[in-house]
């Protein structure tokens, strides 16, 4: 008789999460993916334009991402991110040319913004201290109800970082989301605060080296073989229904459905996601030459439409998070109205051409993180017995990101694994 499997479905980060998990726990397990790659919204590809690797979106984490940096160590991947020597978040605003940094102090206590000299230009003591009103966040309050008001930080720091951090407008997104983030991060000080991104790409960062990890554990492993349905009968499921033909599931098989929200919503009758979602828009510049010496990693734009640059190489990358309207117009016009502020970031001449490019406009990119959303986030675990959730828009207390996929991985591997010691 074969032994008892996991079917895990979906190769984002969510279900690569739980296939690292399990596999490195000896559970037997069978990855299910509908695309011809892992990765999901997370992915780096070749793209013959720019004749270089891309990702599809810039991503950006924090070294307080204590579950990325654990997934990381275990698929042998811990390099493959880097990130500025210092914890410093350089930003520039576009309409006035005004430079600054953002830079937590080593400890908790941030002393330089007490005093003074960390503050960001035309701040002043009582806008930070609105922060701490993240802390006592009701359920139903945005960041602009928590965090807005007379002075610039909002403008500067608040609503950028809140932005970037939820993929919503700082008018309807979650304050009780922001909350986790900042605790585990800039709450922990400057240690917690280094910006880190992928070395090569997002592939080589977090899907290569968890697929070749599970597979040297014994893990099966199908691209290109989407879950069309599931047989569900008397409180478990009790056969997939994959292109590749279905599949009968044993009585100890379990299944980890790791798939966006709507279509997860789509296979499971009954289960309630939230639906609403908002676009990241991502403009790639191959550079006709090196870029300064002295240019950044990163800069935060404010007073634009770009809102984060980052280089790799000779490719500058431009973020633009909340983008539904932008998302709506032609590659023509965002390549061509993002370019300016791409050379204003990086100090490049103020003559230099349109470089080659590349738009990647992820439309769906992740869920809508409001508070109405947030009440619609389900738990792991499901009504049917043998099937648990995972994926950036279940319930992980955080909001959609890599860290939060790689956490919802980590509980429901923790749940199936529960119930296969106890059974
Ligand atoms: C442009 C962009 C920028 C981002 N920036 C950041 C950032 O700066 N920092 C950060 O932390 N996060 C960022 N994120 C969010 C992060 O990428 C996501 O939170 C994370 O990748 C979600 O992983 P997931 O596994 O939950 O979902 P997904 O990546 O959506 O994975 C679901 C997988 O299931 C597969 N699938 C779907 N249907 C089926 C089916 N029927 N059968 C089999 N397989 C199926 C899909 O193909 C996919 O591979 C960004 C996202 C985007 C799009």
């Amino acid at each position: 008789m074969a032994s008892a499997r996991v079917h895990i479905v979906g190769a984002g980060l969510s279900g690569l999460s739980a296939a690292v998990q399990l596999a490195r726990s000896g559970i037997p397990v069978s990855l299910h993916e509908s695309a011809g790659q892992g990765g999901g919204r997370c992915r780096s590809f070749f793209d013959a334009k720019l004749d270089r690797r891309i990702d599809n979106g810039n991503h950006l984490m924090l070294s307080g991402n204590w579950a990325i940096r654990e997934y990381l160590a275990v698929t042998g991947a811990k390099d493959a991110l880097t990130g500025p020597e210092d914890a410093a978040f350089p930003f520039r605003d576009l309409k006035t040319g005004e430079t600054w940094q953002v830079r937590p102090d080593r400890g908790r206590v941030p002393w330089s913004v007490l005093f003074g000299p960390g503050r960001v230009p035309g701040t002043g003591l009582g806008e930070y201290l609105r922060g701490l009103r993240l802390a006592r966040a009701d359920d139903d309050a945005t960041i602009a109800d928590c965090l807005s008001g007379p002075g610039k930080l909002y403008e500067r720091f608040w609503e950028p970082l809140a932005v970037g951090v939820l993929n919503t407008p700082a008018e309807t997104a979650s304050a009780k989301l922001l909350w986790p983030v900042m605790a585990e991060t800039f709450g922990r000080g400057r240690a917690a605060c280094h910006p880190l991104m992928a070395r090569e790409g997002l592939s080589e960062a977090f899907v290569d080296p968890a697929l070749a990890y599970i597979k040297e554990q014994g893990a099966t492993i199908a691209f290109n073989d989407r879950l069309r349905g599931l047989g569900l009968h008397g409180g478990r499921v009790q056969s997939l229904d994959f292109a590749s033909g279905a599949v009968e599931l044993g009585e100890r098989d379990r299944v980890i459905l790791a798939v966006s929200a709507w279509v997860a919503a789509d296979l499971l009758p009954g289960l309630a996601v939230p639906t609403e979602a908002h676009a990241i828009v991502n403009a790639h510049y191959r550079l006709p030459s090196a870029p300064p010496a002295d240019a950044p990693p990163l800069v935060g734009l404010v007073g634009g439409t770009s809102q984060w640059v980052f280089l790799r190489g000779d490719v500058a990358s431009v973020t633009v998070s909340a983008a539904d309207a932008l998302a709506e117009e032609s590659n023509e016009v965002v390549a061509e109205r993002l370019w300016p502020e791409v050379r204003a970031a990086l100090g490049l001449a103020p003559d230099m051409a349109l470089p080659p490019w590349r738009i990647v406009k992820e439309k769906r990119a992740t869920i809508a993180q409001t508070p109405a959303a947030n009440r619609l986030r389900p738990d792991a675990a499901t009504a049917w017995e043998n099937l648990v959730l995972a994926g950036d828009w279940t319930a992980t207390g955080l909001p959609a990101t890599i860290e939060g996929s790689i956490r919802s991985g980590r509980t429901a591997a923790g749940r199936i694994a529960r119930a296969f010691t106890s059974a």
